[in-house]
């Protein structure tokens, strides 16, 4: 199917069922609605001139119209380029020339963003930008009256010349080790994937998911949005960009039955003064995923958030983007601290970096992954996907990992996060998971600075739980002692009130490295 056909099907199996409620906003859409809805803007899209595989932009913060984008620019062969919230002009003319994008949808302002106004300040930039549509706003109704000149007719006659193989979206990747890339993913990659992430964790058209995640990430806009819709449950967005508090208010409203987020998300939200105070028993899942998932954080979030079959992903926006996932009959012990086994299509293996050699089940390797689900390639950047996807259609991850032997998966780390130190690979990893048991620490990242007698040095970044009482680097090390090996110890400390993340949740260690070292 592409995305409009298996659409169609939700909206002819579930008419009356809520699709849709945006809590800010105060919108909500049954599925016969926002079926409605999507028809109106694609015929909008056709009657202003969009034409199949145009590059159509939407630049905002979470709210209902961000979904209508995305289905309606499906409907007629469009690419959908996500733009990160968080760019500033530079980053944002960058990807409107890189992606040629003629046509942007973008949020009006928010928070410290004032959208318009870096729009107008990068357009004399971007000739190829002929229309800007700003969400509640006038600027829309130009579409309205375009697709009333627009027949049913014709809007079919465009989808009949779609195939499930055409690219509809153009992600950006978190951008946590550089420069964002741009994966160009087709109707069949990134559906098939909502799809099965939706089957791992056994959605039915009972299901309301929370999404506190950006959409612009793929975490909410496939493995929640396409999850949703390819199985008839209601997509429930809490707020414009992620709020703890409104998060726990939504899921207690609206009786969401899951919830999603990155462990920095969880955390936040298990740390509010009142958590105890939410109504959270209509939780029974939800999908931790994005960046390492600390055992501990998963264990209050089993207890204490009701969510006993919350499921892990493990995946890259290059790969739609689950390539692993826990299922929700999975053993609970059997599989903490694990990302699952291999999604249903997709094979998985373990390489040796260096040489490229396949190694056995339990031995540590980058790991890589092949089937539907690989991107089409990195927009216009041949050379930069010939470097990921090798001749046999394997992608090259970047992330080491294991399989078990019995096919569980575990992550290692990234292989840019790795320490050499005095010639011992140390993964952060590890000594995160470790220090997260500590009592007086609330979040923790480790780093490798560079070191002239070891080459690196072990730099651990704390959050306490209460600020006025950090660990000192005496206590870490003696409650480290006996428990590590001597080379894995944390040498340094930082006390820290917040780390820089990413828009989609992610550390950014790359930025602790530069800040501290030296
Ligand atoms: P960039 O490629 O721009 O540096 P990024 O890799 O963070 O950013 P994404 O595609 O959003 O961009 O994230 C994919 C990466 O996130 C994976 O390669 C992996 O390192 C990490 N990741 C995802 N899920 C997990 C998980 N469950 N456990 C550990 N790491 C994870
Ligand atoms: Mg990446």
């Amino acid at each position: 199917d592409t995305i409009g056909q298996n659409l169609d099907r939700a909206i002819a199996a579930y008419p009356e069922r809520e699709a849709l409620v945006d809590v800010a906003a105060g919108t909500r859409w049954t599925y016969a609605e926002f079926g409605g809805a999507v028809d109106q803007l694609a015929r909008g899209l056709l009657g202003t001139g969009v034409a199949k595989g145009d590059r159509v932009g939407i630049w905002a913060v979470n709210c209902a119209d961000w979904v209508l984008v995305q289905y309606a620019t499906a409907r007629i062969g469009a690419i959908m380029v996500n733009i990160n919230p968080a760019y500033r002009a530079h980053e944002l003319a960058y990807v409107l020339q890189q992606a040629g994008v003629s046509v942007l949808f973008a949020s009006q302002s928010h928070k410290t963003s004032d959208y318009r106004a870096l729009v107008d300040q990068v357009r004399p930039d971007c000739p190829g930008l002929r229309a800007v549509h700003y969400i509640d706003d006038g600027s829309w109704d130009v579409l309205l009256d375009a697709a009333q000149q627009v027949t049913a007719g014709q809007l079919a006659e465009r989808a009949a010349q779609l195939s499930c193989d055409d690219p509809v979206n153009i992600q950006y990747t978190s951008g946590t080790t550089g420069f964002p890339k741009g994966a160009t993913l087709s109707h069949h990659n990134i559906l098939n994937n909502g799809y099965f992430v939706g089957e791992m964790v056994g959605y039915t058209e009972q299901d309301r998911i929370c999404l506190p995640v950006p959409f612009y990430h793929c975490f909410g806009m496939v493995m929640g949005n396409l999850a949703a819709t390819s199985h008839g449950a209601c997509i429930v967005v809490p707020a414009p960009s992620f709020d703890p508090a409104a998060t726990l208010r939504a899921v207690q409203e609206e009786r969401c039955t899951s919830v999603y987020g990155v462990p920095t998300m969880f955390i936040a939200e298990l740390g509010l003064a009142d958590f105890s105070s939410y109504d959270l028993s209509s939780l029974r899942t939800g999908i931790m995923a994005g960046s390492p998932c600390p055992v501990e954080v998963m264990k209050r979030v089993v207890t204490e958030m009701h969510m006993a079959e919350v499921s892990i992903c493990y995946g890259m926006t290059e790969t739609s983007p689950v390539s692993t996932q826990t299922r929700r009959d999975d053993d609970l012990e059997r599989r903490t601290g694990t990302v699952g086994r291999v999604m249903p299509h997709v094979e998985i293996k373990v390489v040796d970096p260096v040489t490229g050699v396949t190694l056995p089940r339990g031995e540590a390797g980058e790991l890589c992954t092949r089937g539907y689900s690989v991107m089409l390639g990195y927009w216009n950047e041949p050379k930069k996907t010939a470097d990921v996807i090798d001749a046999g259609r394997w992608m090259h991850t970047g992330d080491l990992g294991v399989i078990r032997e019995d096919g569980y998966v575990q992550i290692v780390g990234r292989i840019k996060d790795m320490i050499i130190r005095g010639g011992e690979n140390v993964y952060p990893r590890e000594i995160e998971e470790f220090l997260y048991s500590h009592p007086k620490i609330s979040d923790v990242q480790v780093v490798g600075l560079p070191d002239d007698r070891y080459g690196e040095e072990i730099l651990a970044c704390l959050i306490p739980r209460d600020q006025d009482d950090p660990p000192t680097l005496d206590e870490l090390t003696s409650y480290c002692r006996d428990r590590l090996a001597h080379y894995k110890i944390p040498r340094r400390l930082q006390i820290m009130d917040s780390f820089p993340m990413t828009v989609s949740g992610k550390v950014r260690k790359i930025e602790l490295r530069e800040r501290y070292q030296g």
